[in-house]
């Protein structure tokens, strides 16, 4: 079945003409939402331990880190090409020398083709962002920036401490020096109306951002979200509710978005609910099937940019011949 969005990894390796596979690094670095720096206890919903890379080993270096998973791909393809992603914690907090010391290990290696760093826009000092300029010029460079919501009395809900104000001025200093950057959201939020989704699609539109991140919403063990959900402040979105408003996510989001992930699932063992989200395939069935049924696609309701329905039936048209649109030169 034909995917009727913009698939990131589909565009990288039309690009590379190889397939390239993704290693999850920790660098070790905390966040200021955690240290008290910015508030304590960080995000509800942040358990850290839920997205621990498949190959890491506590006090593994990055270099051992990236070796060890490069060496876990490799035994299961024949070539294998890489991006490093760095996940953990807030991958800009730390002095600009000891942030140098990491990203220049990636260069270590031949096969590594570019580097993914994930971070809060509150957390691009301008040395940082600077560095991270020219680290651009030597590598494929994707930058992802947690927003979650567009409504700050949202975030607040959800203790983000930053702003919606903190993302939009981050997105265009990192757009300033040609930075690819990628905006991570989670859709069905506490608080949130359905109707938030489409809006959401519609606030990134205006930024210069190049790929998005859509998650649903998972209660991990021992988060405050768990404690929420346990006294009935929050209620998970079903299977159909999340198909929903992702579809509606898409379709309003400007077609040259890369889509990097449409959805979350975590271990069994650390998942309090939703019980779907255990099974990383019974939300991405959901969209696709019902995607196919509406005949619906990632732009499908933008008639406030494109106008003229000649232009909307050529991104439609472009989208299901799977035909790159070189975003990516
Ligand atoms: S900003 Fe990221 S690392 Fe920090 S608490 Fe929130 S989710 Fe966790």
């Amino acid at each position: 079945m034909t995917q009727r969005y913009r698939v990131f990894f589909k565009e990288i390796q039309k690009n590379f003409g190889e397939r390239i596979f993704k290693i999850t690094v920790n660098a070790g670095l905390t966040c200021p939402n955690v240290d008290g720096t910015k508030a304590k206890g960080g995000c509800t919903f942040c358990q850290e331990s839920s997205y621990t890379g498949l190959t890491f080993q506590p006090g593994d270096s990055i270099q051992k880190q990236i070796s060890s998973g490069m060496e876990y791909v490799k035994k299961r393809h024949k070539t294998a090409a890489f991006f490093v992603y760095f996940q953990n914690g807030t991958n800009t907090y730390a002095p600009l020398d000891r942030l140098k010391t990491i990203y220049e290990t990636p260069f270590l290696f031949e096969d590594i083709k570019g580097m993914m760093i994930a971070t809060r826009p509150d957390c691009l000092e301008k040395e940082v962002v600077d560095y991270l300029g020219e680290l651009n010029q030597r590598t494929w460079l994707w930058v992802e920036l947690g927003l979650q919501s567009h409504r700050n009395d949202i975030l607040k809900k959800i203790n983000r401490a930053h702003t919606v104000e903190d993302f939009v001025k981050a997105s265009h200093e990192l757009a300033e020096k040609k930075i690819k950057t990628s905006a991570h959201v989670i859709l069905g939020l506490p608080g949130e109306e359905p109707s938030d989704s489409r809006s959401k699609a519609c606030f990134l539109n205006t930024l210069p951002i190049s790929a998005v991140k859509i998650h649903n919403l998972v209660v991990f063990k021992n988060t405050v979200l768990e404690k929420q959900f346990r006294q009935g402040l929050y209620d998970p979105l079903t299977l159909d509710d999340f198909t929903d408003q992702c579809i509606a996510f898409l379709e309003h989001l400007r077609p040259d978005i890369l889509i990097q992930r449409i959805n979350a699932h975590g271990p069994r063992d650390q998942t309090i609910a939703p019980d779907w989200s255990v099974n990383k395939w019974a939300a991405l069935n959901s969209i696709h099937l019902e995607m196919e049924k509406r005949d619906s696609w990632q732009g499908k309701k933008l008639n406030i940019f494109f106008k003229s329905k000649a232009k909307l039936q050529e991104i439609k048209t472009n989208l299901l011949k799977d035909e790159s649109i070189g975003l990516l030169g």
